[in-house]
Formats: structure tokens, sequence, C-alpha cells
């Protein structure tokens, strides 16, 4: 099944992608961390790319495309974490799976708490392990004992959320926002999940949308 998760930054697509791919093994793909690769290995693209990643300012479509074009395997399972973030990149998806024979059989918009929630919410705990990528937040979703944990660890705050960058993102996404849902409605692919709620329940319903309701005894 091939699946992208949208929504504004903070939302919850890092940590619903990371747990929905664990359970299901399907490969996540976030470009966030696709970008914060490149400028980490400060690449030609990736110095380019830091600038963006500062201010806040999307990503030029075509340079997030040639980032992703290679992991969007035909015959796989993925999770596309924070792409498409316009009309133009999911035409330009769309496109690309087309060349394949393939499509996406899901996009699924998480609808998470205000704009100032958000930013609090990722402004004062979100902490991300260098060792894994894997995304944590100090009070709702606690990174494990460095010691016991599966996960070493450090966890350390991203460059990139600071409150000024997170605005600029916000507005970006609220622009684009209601013109990709209604792109997907069309086709008929749309489904709309509540991420305002706890990590756990969220995660249910995502599994739901997919096909693969949990069982409570
Ligand atoms: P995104 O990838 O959409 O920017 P993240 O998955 O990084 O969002 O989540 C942002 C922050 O909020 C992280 O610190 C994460 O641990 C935390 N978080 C995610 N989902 C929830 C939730 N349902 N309730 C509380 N905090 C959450």
């Amino acid at each position: 099944m091939k699946i992208a998760l949208l929504g504004p930054p903070g939302v919850g697509k890092g940590t619903q992608a990371q747990r929905v791919s664990g359970r299901l093994n399907y490969v996540r793909v976030s470009t966030g961390d696709l970008v914060r690769d490149q400028i980490e290995a400060d690449t030609e693209i990736g110095q380019e790319l830091k600038g963006y990643s500062d201010r806040g300012d999307p990503v030029p479509d075509d340079t997030i495309m040639n980032l992703i074009r290679v992991h969007l395997q035909p015959a796989g399972a993925w999770i596309l974490d924070g792409v498409p973030r316009t009309v133009d990149q999911a035409r330009s998806l769309d496109e690309e799976l087309e060349k394949h024979g393939t499509a996406l059989d899901k996009v699924i918009m998480l609808e998470g708490p205000d704009d100032e929630k958000l930013i609090e919410r990722v402004v004062n705990g979100r902490r991300q392990s260098l060792a894994t990528g894997r995304v944590y937040h100090l009070e709702y979703d606690p990174p494990p004992d460095p010691v016991e944990g599966e996960d070493p660890g450090p966890f350390v705050q991203r460059e990139d959320d600071t409150e000024e960058a997170l605005r600029r993102q916000l507005e970006a996404y609220r622009k684009e926002a209601g013109e990709i849902r209604e792109y997907y409605e069309e086709k008929g692919t749309l489904a709309v999940v509540d991420a305002d709620q706890e990590v756990e329940k969220t995660t249910e319903n995502i599994l739901e949308v997919l096909g693969y309701p949990q069982r409570h005894p």
C-alpha cells in the first residue's frame, strides 16, 4: 500500500508515520529527514536547502521530487511523511507514480490543535534522536531511558524548531491545505483523521482507515 500523510507542522506526521510504518512494516519516507540529512552532510544541495530550512520557507517542488524519487519503490509499501505540500507537488507525485504504473492508495490528512498549540508543542517539547531519527516529546511521548531503551539517543532539539520558522511553515501550509484537500477528495483517496488526541488513539484511527482495525478484548 502507498500512503501519504499530510498535516500542519507539529500535528504528528513524523510520530504517526514512524508508528504506523513500524506496525505494518512499511518504509517511512520523511521529506523533513531527507532535507535535514542533506544539510547535515553539507552537500551542495544541502547548502541550498539550509536557507529554506532556517527561514521555514517551502523547498522548491522540483528539489523535493528529486529527493524522494529514488525512495518511491513501485513494488514497495511506503508511507510518505510531509509530502505533498503543494498542489504542484501532488501532481508531480502522481505523474511520477503513474510512470511506474502505480498510484497513492490513501492520503491521510491529520487535523490537529490550533496553531498556537502546535507551536507550543514543538518549540517546548519536540526532541529527535540523533541515533535513529525518531521523534519524541518531553511530556507527551517521552524518549526511552538511554540505558534501558531501544533508542540510545542522544535526544536533541532540531535546529529548525524555532517559533519564527514554525509560523512561516504554518502560513505556507494553511495557504495550500484547502486546495490539496480538494485535489485528493476529487480522486477519492482522502481520509481526514483527528490528531488532537492521544498519540496511540490517533495511530489506531489511522490503522482503521487503512483497513487494519485494532481488536479490543
Ligand atoms: P510533524 O511531523 O507533523 O511536524 P511530529 O510528529 O514531529 O509532527 O510531532 C510534533 C511534536 O508533538 C513531537 O514532539 C511529538 O512527540 C508531539 N506529538 C505528536 N503527536 C502528539 C499528540 N497526539 N499529542 C501530543 N503530542 C504529540
